[in-house]
C-alpha cells in the first residue's frame, strides 16, 4: 500500500503538527540514479575537499543547534537538554568523520616478487533506515562517516520522527555538499524502506531499529548479498554487586533506563542485584524513582518526557499489570502519550516484563546470589548490546566484563555511546559496529592490488 503523506504528532500533546509526504519506490529509483551520479563526482574530489565540506556541514549545524533541539523536543518529545546534546552529536559526527577522510589509508604488505597493497574504496549509494527514538544522532552515525568514505546517503526516517532529517538535509546544501549526494527520503517501512533494501543500486543497509525489522531486512538484503550493519533491541542488565558504592548505583540506576522515557536500545532495564543488599538497594532506588521530574519536554527541568506515540503507550501498558508490585513514579494526566517511571520487583526472570524489550519506563529488579551466578542471569537473553557493571573490585570489574555477552560495557557508570567508540551488538542485538575509529571502514571495499616487480 503506498502512503501519499504521514502526520507527525506532538507526542506531548498528541496534536498534529506537519504532514509530510511520503515517497514511493518509484521516486526512490529515482532518488538512487541522481545519489549514484553525484556520489562518483564526490568520490573523485580531493579528499581534502570532501573534509572540508564535511567540517563546514558540520559548522552549519552548530549554528542550528537550538532549531534542530526544537525540532526534535515538538517531534519526538525528547526533553530539551537532551534534544540540544542530540543536535550536538550530529555536529561531532561531522567533524569526527572529516578527520577520518585524509586518513582512510589501505596498507602495504610485505609479499614476494612484486609489491602488495590494499585500497578501500567506496561502496557507491548507501541506505540509512533509522528509527524514532534518537532521530537525529543514530541518522548521523550512519550518513556522516558513509559521507567520508566517498559514498552517497539515502536517509529514510522513522514514520513518525521526519522533520529533523529533512532540516539536515537542507543545511548539508546550504554548506554546500553536491546536489543529491544526502537525500532524505519519508515514509513507510514496508514501502519506501522495503524499497531501498531491495534495490539493486543501494550497496548497504544501515538500519537501526527492531530485531523483528531487521532480520527482515537482512533476509531480503540476501538475494542481492547486500552488505548490511544491523542495530537492533536491548534488554540490558545493570549488574549491582554487594561491594559497590551502593548509594552512587541506586543514585544513577533512574536514568540509566529512564532516559528518552525508556526508548533507548541500551536502557538498563534489567536491574540485578546481590541479595545480601537487595533489600537496603530498593529502599535507596525508592525515593530517586519517585523524584525524577516528569513532564512537558519542554521546561528545563524537565528529566522525562512522554512516550513517542499511542500504539507505544499502549505496548508499555500490556506489559505492566496495574497488580504488579513495584515502585512507581509520576507523570501527567491528560492529552500526550505518558507513563509514569516503573521499577518492577519480586518479578519472576522469564516474565515478559524481565525478559522482552519494553521500550518505556519500565525495569525489573531481579536477585542475585554470588559472580557466576550474576554473569548467568546477564547472559540469560537473546540480547547483548549494554550493561553496567558496579563494584569496587577492580578484578571483578574486568572479569565480569570479559563474560557478559555484550558490545558496550561500562564499570561504574552507565555510559554507552561516544563517536569517539566502537558501538554495535552481540548476538541478536546486531551485526557489525558504528562510531569509533573504524567507523569509515564499515563503507568501504577492501581491494587488495599485487604488482609484480618481475615483468
Ligand atoms: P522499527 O523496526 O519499527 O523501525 C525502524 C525503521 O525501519 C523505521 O524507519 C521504519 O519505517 C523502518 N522499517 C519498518 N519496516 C521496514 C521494512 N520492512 N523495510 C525497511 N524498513 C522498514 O523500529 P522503531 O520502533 O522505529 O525503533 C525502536 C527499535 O529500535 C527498538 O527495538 C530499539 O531497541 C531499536 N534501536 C536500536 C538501536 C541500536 O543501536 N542497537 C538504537 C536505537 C533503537
Amino acid at each position: 500500500m503506498t502512503h501519499a503523506h504521514h502526520e507527525v504528532v506532538n507526542p506531548a500533546t498528541g496534536e498534529v503538527i506537519e504532514t509530510v509526504p511520503a515517497t514511493s519506490a518509484a521516486e526512490v529509483d529515482a532518488a538512487v540514479a541522481r545519489a549514484a551520479k553525484a556520489q562518483e563526482g564526490w568520490a573523485a574530489a580531493a579528499p581534502a575537499d570532501r573534509a572540508r565540506l564535511l567540517r563546514r556541514f558540520a559548522g552549519v549545524v552548530d549554528e542550528h543547534i537550538e532549531e534542530l533541539a526544537r525540532l526534535e523536543v515538538r517531534e519526538a518529545g525528547h526533553t530539551i537538554g537532551n534534544a540540544r546534546w542530540e543536535a550536538g552529536n550530529v555536529r561531532d559526527l561531522l567533524d569526527f568523520a572529516a578527520g577520518g577522510v585524509e586518513r582512510l589509508t589501505g596498507r602495504q604488505i610485505p609479499v614476494a616478487g612484486g609489491l602488495d597493497i590494499t585500497i578501500l574504496e567506496p561502496l557507491g549509494v548507501i541506505g540509512v533506515i533509522a528509527p524514532w527514538n534518537f532521530p537525529m544522532p543514530i541518522a548521523a552515525w550512519g550518513t556522516a562517516p558513509a559521507l567520508a568514505a566517498g559514498n552517497a546517503v539515502l536517509l529514510k526516517p522513522a514514520e513518525t520522527t521526519p522533520l529533523t532529517a529533512l532540516r539536515l538535509a537542507e543545511l548539508a546544501l546550504e554548506a554546500g555538499l553536491p546536489e543529491h549526494l544526502f537525500q532524505v527520503l519519508p515514509g513507510a517501512g514496508d514501502v519506501t524502506g522495503n524499497a531501498l533494501v531491495e534495490h539493486p543500486g543501494v550497496a548497504k543497509i544501515v538500519f537501526t531499529g527492531s530485531t523483528r525489522v531487521g532480520k527482515s531486512i537482512m533476509a531480503t538484503s540476501a538475494p542481492l548479498v547486500k552488505r548490511v550493519t544491523l542495530e537492533l533491541g536491548g534488554k540490558s542488565p545493570n549488574i549491582v554487586f554487594a561491594d559497590s558504592d551502593l548509594q552512587a548505583a541506586a543514585a544513577a540506576t533512574p536514568m540509566s533506563f529512564l532516559d528518552n522515557s525508556g526508548q533507548d536500545c541500551c536502557a538498563r532495564t534489567r536491574i540485578l542485584v546481590q541479595r545480601s543488599v537487595y533489600d537496603r538497594f530498593l529502599d535507596l532506588l525508592a525515593p530517586a524513582i519517585e523524584s525524577v521530574v516528569v513532564g512537558d519536554p519542554a521546561d528545563e527541568k524537565t528529566q522525562m518526557g512522554p512516550l513517542i506515540s499511542q500504539v507505544q503507550l499502549d505496548r508499555v501498558r500490556s506489559y505492566v499489570p496495574d497488580d504488579l508490585p513495584g515502585i512507581r513514579g509520576s507523570a501527567p494526566d491528560g492529552p500526550g502519550f505518558w507513563f509514569a517511571p516503573t521499577v518492577l520487583t519480586d518479578i519472576a526472570p522469564d516474565a515478559p516484563a524481565a525478559c522482552e524489550e519494553v521500550f518505556g519506563p519500565v525495569a525489573a529488579v531481579l536477585p542475585f546470589d554470588d559472580e557466576a551466578d550474576a554473569i548467568r542471569l546477564a547472559n540469560a537473553t537473546d540480547y547483548g548490546l549494554s550493561g553496567s557493571i558496579w563494584t569496587r573490585d577492580i578484578g571483578r570489574a574486568l572479569r565480569v566484563s570479559r563474560a557478559v555477552a555484550a558490545g558496550n560495557l561500562s564499570v561504574n557508570s552507565h555510559s554507552s555511546v561516544r563517536y569517539s567508540t566502537p558501538f554495535g551488538g552481540y548476538k541478536q542485538s546486531g551485526l557489525g559496529r558504528e562510531l569509533g575509529p573504524d567507523a569509515l571502514t564499515a563503507f568501504t571495499e577492501t581491494k587488495n592490488v599485487f604488482i609484480s616487480t618481475e615483468a
